[in-house]
């Protein structure tokens, strides 16, 4: 039987990541997370792990020696808009110069496969909605800022060095894994869809909505929600591609519909029979009226179904796990099954 290629996934113990390492066997590929653990959570590893920093190069190239990977998948980063605009050091630093060290372990090892977590912050204000993949990039925050840098960063080693790489642009990933093991646990929390939650759990006293005045039919603005596990399986997807290809690429990863923050809202009170305390607060800043993925690319060219994303499934999954992980219940389904560590 073929063995598993093996992809090395950076941030593997965060929400996105871990969800990565969760799919990867489903799609024929071994996963080896490699985490610092300063955001991700020791409870989300499953599988092989490295105890490991991005800055940290003989570490890197020892986790490479030891797994032979054929593919990066790179999740490990900063990821906070707000932050990045106060703390821009950090997000240049770390997103840019830890990718750029990855890139060299990975020319020095010869591995020539690389999915980008890239964003749709690239974009900035969007100009046409549904956003298109070659619709302008316009970063309008230090962290877009970083993505977009590397998008170009990676354009270049392409060219000189031969290493392929996908961008997937995400627009908002949301919900959590089926079996409940996995999801969102952000600190601090600032994502909408678990701060509803907080909300109907009432561990806190009401959501504020950013906003009611802005250019859309109910005044709020309008998101298009991924789930996470639609978000995870393409990125595999677009790996298979880029190693049949040989061929560098880029793609949005959104549904192409969007739900403004009172219809998510609304539908997180059906979805949880509880009542949604709601205060109207101001814009906040750097908010676009209207983010939606034209989404047809990744459909057609890795033949992805964003399966999972329905409103009710993402707030469905995200409530489970949201009671189960902050209610605190089942502490034991929380273990971590790590087999190794260096
Ligand atoms: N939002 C809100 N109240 C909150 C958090 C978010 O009204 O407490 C709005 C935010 O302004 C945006 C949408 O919800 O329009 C989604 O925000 P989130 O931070 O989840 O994701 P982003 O779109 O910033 O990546």
């Amino acid at each position: 039987m073929k063995e598993f290629q093996v992809v090395l996934i950076t941030g593997g113990a965060g929400y996105i990541g871990s969800h990565a390492v969760q799919e990867a066997r489903n799609y024929g590929f071994e996963p080896v997370t490699y985490d610092n653990l300063s955001m991700g959570h020791r409870w989300a590893i499953q599988g092989e792990f490295v105890k490991g920093d991005l800055g940290d190069r003989p570490k890197l190239l020892k986790a490479f020696r030891k797994y032979q990977p054929a593919a990066v998948m790179h999740f490990a980063s900063h990821t906070y808009v707000g932050e990045s605009v106060t703390h821009p050091q950090k997000y240049y630093r770390d997103n840019l110069t830890n990718a750029l060290n990855l890139f060299s372990v990975m020319l020095e090892r010869k591995v020539s496969h690389f999915i980008l977590s890239s964003t749709c912050a690239v974009y900035g204000d969007p100009v046409q909605v549904p956003i298109p993949e070659d619709h302008p990039r316009n970063p309008v925050n230090p962290y877009g800022d970083s993505k977009m840098m590397l998008e170009k960063i990676l354009a270049w080693y392409d060219r000189a060095y031969g290493l392929r790489s996908t961008f997937l642009r995400y627009f908002n990933a949301a919900g959590a894994d089926a079996s409940g093991r996995l999801g969102e646990a952000h600190d601090p929390e600032t994502h909408l869809i678990p701060l509803v939650l907080d909300s109907a759990m009432g561990r806190r006293k009401e959501i504020t909505i950013f906003g009611q005045d802005y250019p859309t039919p109910d005044g709020t603005c309008i998101r298009d929600y991924i789930h996470v596990t639609d978000l995870a399986g393409a990125h595999f997807l677009a790996l298979k591609l880029m190693m049949e290809t040989g061929q560098s690429d880029f793609f949005n990863l959104g549904t192409g519909k969007g739900f403004s923050v009172r219809e998510v809202i609304t539908k997180a009170e059906e979805v949880t029979g509880k009542r949604i305390p709601v205060r109207m607060g101001p814009r906040r800043a750097g908010d676009p009226p209207e983010l939606v993925a034209q989404s047809d690319k990744a459909r057609a060219a890795l033949g992805w179904q964003p399966r999972h994303s329905s409103l009710e499934n993402i707030l469905k999954t995200a409530w489970a796990w949201h009671r189960n992980y902050f209610g605190g219940k089942a502490k034991t389904s929380r273990r971590s099954t790590v087999r190794s560590r260096q």
